[in-house]
């Protein structure tokens, strides 16, 4: 419990650093604030004179003065309005845009093994929703605190000045009514949860229906999509109702024993003595002034709810910025790299598998050579690649470029070194254009990319898009199919024109003549250049220098393909099972 609130400090001392930059503004909304309460209270203070000077003894000046007086003070009241709103809402979206950019940028900074880890909604949330959730809930805490709570202290004041005796009537009801607020509005954050729960459940099930579509239309699962999804509108529907409910209920509930303190005011002021003491004026005053505390009261009381909402969404993006960077510490800095790459009894396990993905592996590739892997899917071909660009760290073992360890670089110089073609292309939502010169933009002519369209046997589509080379691919390539999005993105990789070559299955969406077409192309690529090359097809590497065969993140065969075959072992076995024993 302690350590609870120790860390909600914590969090709290950290938001406040947020403000500070903006701390004028901070204060100037605070001055609005505590201005706007002050134009009510006085404006209260004066209904007195107004009913016992002016209507009782029907004196026009005053009536006059109070008509002069009145659009003045709420002249004054709109101007504290608007300084209190607008400064607030200042600090509250520079907060935002400031917390949003961090969490971004900080994003491209974590380890791979973090996104791996956590799912892609939960970091758009928290980027989208939680810093609007953090910046809404504390501004409103903060007016409701500061605005409110200058209000009440102004009619407090404002009462016991007119008479303690009633305004303690008010001082013994006001807990109550204070009690009750405070059970409904417990009962409203049960209810308000489970709605947003409940809402969360109506995306997810939205999502999934219209995301897998096609599947649904042809599993014949629309039957069951529909009732699912009905569960949990009705689900959302009824909580909706109990909120609804609880509204009006304790709407009715407050009002009731507000009754009860009118009553007893009353009967006290039906005493003789109190009857000479209070002016008609001073009555009136009092009356409002009980009846126009209710609500700033009633808002009070749900101002912790309100902070303690902004709090949990700032802790939930604290632990983002929390999350450790990739580790950094290389200090060598290297334009080019030769190209030597060396593998040294490297065995590697993802967080929190239990077998190893890599087992003892080692191997040399020279500089401009070819070392082709091979080996079944979920051998630990694809991490061998994750490994050299450091997405993941491995424990035992080491690799080497130019004859150093890798983590003796800094990140930057090292995945300089690297082009990788991947099974799997990421595009972004851009002109072709600009996804094949993706990170090189502005820093290639137009030349090269129409080269690298060539080699990569882009042109060929490119062509009879609607925009040629300026066409958008839609979000994530939509627009392509399987085999161009392939050839883009090693159109890409020529581009890039780094030292080592990583393909991973680069060629796999492929018909096979477009892949005789851009096996030429990569042919080209790899003369002076270190490759790493995973193949699923085993005719794009037999001219490897040397082919690694992998099992269960184990080296189980090398040599070339001469020799391999005629070892008859793994290779052999795979080879036949490829080309149907034609040998
Ligand atoms: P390949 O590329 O040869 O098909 P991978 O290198 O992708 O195989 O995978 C090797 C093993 O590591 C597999 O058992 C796979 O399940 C596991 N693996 C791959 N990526 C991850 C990851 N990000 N987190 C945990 N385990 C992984
Ligand atoms: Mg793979």
């Amino acid at each position: 419990m302690d350590s609870q609130k120790a860390v909600r400090q914590q969090t709290f001392r950290r938001l406040i650093k947020y403000v500070k930059p903006y701390r004028l503004a901070f204060i100037a909304a605070v001055v609005g604030m505590i201005g706007y309460a002050g134009v009510d209270t006085f404006f209260f203070a004066n209904i007195k004179t107004l009913i016992d000077d002016g209507l009782a003894q029907s004196n026009p000046t005053i009536l006059i003065y109070g008509a002069i007086f009145v659009p003045f003070i709420f002249l004054l009241r709109g101007f504290f309005n608007f300084a209190s709103t607008y400064f607030l809402s200042y600090v509250g979206f520079h907060i935002v845009s400031t917390m949003r950019q961090q969490l971004f940028e900080h994003l491209m900074r974590v380890p791979v093994s973090y996104h791996d880890r956590v799912s892609t909604g939960d970091l758009i949330s928290k980027i989208t929703y939680d810093t609007q959730q953090l910046a809404e809930a504390c501004s409103r805490a903060l007016l409701i605190m500061i605005r409110d709570g200058a209000f009440v202290i102004g009619l407090l004041g404002l009462m016991f000045y007119h008479s303690w005796q009633l305004s303690l009537v008010f001082l013994l009801i006001g807990p109550v009514i204070g009690k009750v607020v405070a059970v409904v509005s417990k009962r409203f954050r049960q209810v308000s949860g489970r709605i947003q729960t409940a809402m969360g459940n109506v995306t997810t099930t939205a999502e999934q229906m219209i995301n897998g579509h096609q599947v649904v239309v042809m599993f014949e699962g629309q039957k069951q999509e529909a009732e699912r999804f009905s569960e949990i509108n009705k689900v959302t529907r009824q909580q909706n109702m109990k909120l609804v409910n609880t509204r009006t209920v304790s709407t009715s509930v407050i009002q009731l024993i507000a009754s009860f303190s009118l009553s007893m005011v009353l009967v006290i002021a039906s005493f003789p003595t109190m009857l000479e003491e209070l002016t008609p004026g001073a009555f009136t005053t009092l009356l409002t002034a009980m009846i126009m505390l209710l609500r700033p009261l009633k808002q009070l009381t749900n101002v912790n709810a309100d902070f303690q909402r902004g709090l949990a969404a700032a802790a939930s993006i604290f632990s983002v910025l929390d999350q450790q960077k990739e580790v950094d510490t290389g200090k060598r800095v290297l334009d080019r790299a030769k190209g030597d790459l060396q593998f040294k009894n490297v065995t590697f396990s993802y967080p929190e598998a239990e077998e190893p993905a890599l087992h003892d592996v080692s191997f040399t590739v020279e500089a401009g050579k070819t070392v082709a892997l091979v080996g079944r899917s979920g051998s630990g071909k694809s991490t061998i690649s994750s490994l050299l660009t450091r997405f993941y760290d491995y424990e035992t073992g080491s690799i080497e470029l130019d004859g150093h360890d890798i983590r003796e670089y800094t990140l930057k110089s090292l995945r300089r070194q690297f082009a990788v073609v991947s099974q799997s292309v990421t595009l972004f939502n851009d002109t072709i254009a600009n996804n094949i010169a993706y990170g090189a933009a502005g820093k290639v002519s137009q030349e090269r990319i129409d080269e690298a369209i060539r080699l990569a046997y882009c042109d060929e589509f490119i062509d009879n898009m609607p925009q040629g080379l300026n066409t958008v691919v839609g979000e994530n390539g939509v627009m392509l199919s399987g085999g161009q999005r392939q050839r883009l993105a090693i159109a890409r990789a020529l581009l890039r024109d780094a030292p080592v070559l990583i393909l991973d299955e680069a060629t796999s969406a492929l018909d096979t003549e477009s892949e005789r077409h851009i096996q030429q192309a990569l042919d080209n690529l790899q003369q002076n250049r270190t490759s790493l090359v995973i193949a699923h097809r085993l005719s794009t590497i037999e001219s490897a220098d040397e082919i690694l065969v992998l099992e269960h993140g184990r080296v189980i065969e090398r040599g070339n393909h001469e020799t391999l075959l005629a070892q008859g072992g793994a290779y052999a076995q795979l080879h036949n099972m490829q080309f149907g024993g034609i040998e």
